[in-house]
C-alpha cells in the first residue's frame, strides 16, 4: 500500500527532482587516455560540414581522408587526401544526417573505431583533443557494448543500457570544467564508438529514457562487477558508506559462470611478512599464524581479524592484486599457501555474469535490476520531462 501511495505522488516528486534531465547530446572526449600527436578521419556515410576556426572548408566526400597533426603548442595541421589544407586551432565536423566516420589514431598507433555524430579537434595541454558530440542513445549503445561485450542476451543488454544511461545522467558534468561531459575511459564509462551488435541498438531503443532511481528519486550509483562469487557485497564494506540499494544478497546465478572461481599461490613467508610489515598483524604468535594460514569465508567477511587487530580484505585484494576479497587461504605443501577465491570485482550492485545467466533463464530486465538493487524504481525520463513541463 505504501508503495502505491508513493506512486500516486510520483509526478509531484518528479517535478521537484534535483537532477537535470538531459539533453539530446553529450560531449564525449574520445581516446582520452592518449597523448595524441596525429589522427585521421574517414567519412564512411552521409555528409559532414567542416568548420575550421569558424570558416566553412570545402565539402567532404565519402572516403575522403582528413589527417591532423599537432603543430606547436596550440595548432593543428590539416591534410585532405594527403594535401595540406591549412593550419587551424579548432576544427568541427558537423553531422548533416545519420553519418558515421572512421577514426584512426596514428600516433600513438591505435585500431580504427567508428563514431556517429559531430567531431571536433583542437589542442589541449600540448596534445590533440578529440570530442565526439553524440546523441544520448548512440552513446548508451556504445557504452553497453564496451561494458558488456558481444554475443550476450538482449535482456542483459537492456539492463546494461539502463545502468549506462543512469550513470551518464548522474555524471553528466563530470568533466564540465574541461569543456566536455564525460571521457571514454572507465573513469567515466568505457565507450569505443558505434557497437557491432544490432541487438544492443534494439535494447537501447526498447528501454529508451529508462533510468533507475532510489526511493528519494535520486539516480542510483549504478555499480556493477563481473562476478559476485555467490554473494554480493555491502557498500559500507567496500566504500565505507552505506547505500540502501547496494546491500549484500546471496546470488546463486553467478556461481557456475566463468569468473566464479580463481586461485593464486604464494610463498608462506611472503604472505606472513606482508601481514606483519604492511599491517602490523601479529603473525609471530602461533595462533595468529594459524589463523592467517587457515582463513575461511563461508560468507563474505570484511576483515582478517584477531582480537582487536583487523586487516581489511579490500586492502589485501588491492595490495596483492587479487580478483576479489572473497577468498580462503590454506597451506599448500611445505612452504606455500594457496588463495582460493570466488568472484571477480568489488562485488557491489549487479553481477554481470549472474545477470547474463538470469537473462538466459528467461528473467526480464526489471527482474534482474530488482534482484541486484534493493528498493529501486525504474522511471522514464520522458515522463519526467512531461511532468516538468506541466
Ligand atoms: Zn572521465
Amino acid at each position: 500500500m505504501k508503495r502505491y501511495l508513493f506512486l500516486l505522488f510520483l509526478p509531484v516528486l518528479l517535478a521537484f527532482s534535483p537532477f537535470v534531465i538531459s539533453t539530446e547530446t553529450l560531449q564525449i572526449r574520445i581516446f582520452a587516455h592518449l597523448k595524441i600527436k596525429s589522427c585521421q578521419f574517414v567519412l564512411t556515410t552521409g555528409n559532414y560540414k567542416i568548420l575550421a576556426d569558424g570558416n566553412l572548408l570545402s565539402p567532404i566526400k565519402i572516403n575522403d581522408v582528413f589527417s591532423f597533426t599537432l603543430q606547436g603548442d596550440d595548432s593543428v595541421n590539416v591534410y585532405k587526401n594527403l594535401k595540406f589544407n591549412g593550419r587551424f586551432k579548432y576544427l568541427k565536423f558537423i553531422n548533416e544526417s545519420n553519418n558515421e566516420m572512421k577514426v584512426k589514431i596514428v600516433d600513438p598507433d591505435r585500431k580504427i573505431r567508428v563514431y556517429q555524430g559531430n567531431m571536433s579537434v583542437n589542442v589541449s595541454e600540448g596534445f590533440l583533443r578529440i570530442i565526439n558530440e553524440v546523441s544520448l542513445d548512440n552513446y548508451i549503445a556504445g557504452v553497453t557494448e564496451a561494458e558488456a561485450g558481444v554475443k550476450a542476451n538482449i535482456e542483459f543488454y537492456k539492463v546494461q543500457a539502463i545502468l549506462a544511461r543512469t550513470f551518464a545522467l548522474a555524471h553528466i558534468n563530470k568533466h564540465v570544467v574541461e569543456g566536455f561531459s564525460l571521457c571514454d575511459q572507465v573513469h567515466c564509462q568505457a565507450y569505443f564508438g558505434k557497437p557491432h551488435e544490432l541487438s544492443i541498438i534494439r535494447a537501447v531503443e526498447v528501454t529508451k529514457g529508462k533510468v533507475v532511481v532510489d526511493q528519494n528519486l535520486n539516480l542510483i550509483i549504478a555499480a556493477f562487477h563481473s562476478n559476485s562469487g555467490g554473494q554480493t557485497a555491502n557498500s559500507e564494506d567496500v566504500w565505507g558508506k552505506s547505500t540502501p540499494y547496494l546491500k549484500s544478497i546471496i546470488d546463486t546465478f553467478s556461481t557456475r559462470m566463468p569468473n566464479a572461481k580463481w586461485e593464486r599461490k604464494m610463498l608462506t613467508e611472503d604472505w606472513l611478512t606482508y601481514l606483519k610489515l604492511k599491517h602490523n598483524f601479529p603473525v609471530d604468535k602461533m595462533e595468529v599464524k594459524e589463523l592467517a594460514l587457515n582463513f575461511n569465508q563461508e560468507h563474505r567477511k570484511v576483515y582478517l581479524e584477531y582480537n582487536n587487530q583487523r586487516v581489511p580484505l579490500k586492502n589485501i585484494r588491492q595490495d596483492l592484486q587479487l580478483k576479489s576479497t572473497y577468498f580462503n587461504v590454506k597451506q599448500c605443501g611445505r612452504d606455500s599457501v594457496v588463495f582460493t577465491g570466488k568472484g571477480y570485482g568489488h562485488g557491489l550492485g549487479m553481477c554481470q555474469e549472474g545477470a547474463m545467466r538470469m537473462a538466459k533463464l528467461g528473467y526480464s530486465y526489471t527482474d534482474i535490476l530488482n534482484f541486484y538493487y534493493q528498493d529501486i524504481l525504474l522511471i522514464d525520463l520522458h515522463q519526467l520531462s512531461f511532468f516538468k513541463d506541466e
